[in-house]
């Protein structure tokens, strides 16, 4: 089977169309999301409405999709992440909400789990660096874990011996999973990407090949920065877009 998976696409329909159409075009049979479809930017429902037209699809959800619709306190959020949140609360449509309400924040089969955060805090855990790695790694039990929440691609390869190695995910990147490592991998981000790389991230999980391949994908930013100027969406919020940071 082959997975096409991505994460924090934070209401950018830009960056999520060409992210679809890529993966699509690849010839994936089933999606795989590790949440927060909307916060920061301009298009929450049609983000939404466009991963609910996807076919076969695995949707976890994350804290600013939790935070809009009331299921995360905002004070855990910054001011301005804040803002966006309290905007795209007003923004949602009724039945979207529910959408987002009931989506689960965890999924395990016997080959991999995903997750937003962390094996250990699913929704809020940021995992930077090996030192918070190690503590989750009791939570870690499949052979792969999926992750977003920090916008920055990368993964650890943890051996028999718990041995972890930390490594970048860039473009083109092809990691190879062996049968008796645990690997965490972050798929980075479709809509805010913070790695100093504006471009989307996503990748392909191939289950029969045992493999992942990374992809960044230009998309018109200039697009999704217009549409948050017309909702006065913080000025920040708008430039990082093209910082990538
Ligand atoms: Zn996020």
């Amino acid at each position: 089977m082959k997975y096409g998976i991505f994460s924090d696409i934070h209401g950018n329909l830009s960056a999520l169309k060409i992210v679809l159409s890529y993966l699509n075009g690849k010839g994936v049979e089933s999606f795989i999301c590790c949440g927060d479809i909307v916060g920061y930017g301009p298009h929450p429902n049609q983000c939404i409405d466009m991963i609910k037209g996807l076919d076969n699809k695995l949707v976890i959800v994350g804290n600013h999709d939790w935070a809009a619709v009331g299921m995360e306190d905002l004070c855990k959020f910054n001011m301005l992440a804040e803002m966006a949140i309290l905007w795209t609360q007003k923004e949602l449509s009724n039945e979207n909400t529910e959408y987002l309400k009931n989506l689960e924040y965890r999924y395990v089969d016997n080959k991999f789990m995903v997750v937003h955060g962390s094996p250990r805090d699913p929704i809020d855990e940021y995992i930077f660096d090996e030192e918070i790695l190690r503590e989750n790694l009791s939570f870690l039990n499949k052979n792969i874990c999926f992750v977003g929440h920090t916008h920055i691609p990368i993964y650890f390869e943890i051996s028999e011996e718990e041995r972890v190695a930390t490594l970048p995910l860039n473009d083109g990147a092809i990691i190879s999973f062996k049968d008796n490592n645990r690997y965490l991998i972050n798929i980075g981000s479709v809509g805010q990407p913070r790695d100093g790389d504006c471009r989307a991230c996503c990748g392909i999980y191939d289950s029969n090949s045992n493999s992942l391949e990374f992809t960044r994908l230009e998309y018109d930013i200039e697009r999704t920065q217009r549409d948050m100027k017309n909702f006065n969406l913080p000025e920040f919020l708008i430039e990082r877009l093209t910082l990538g940071r």
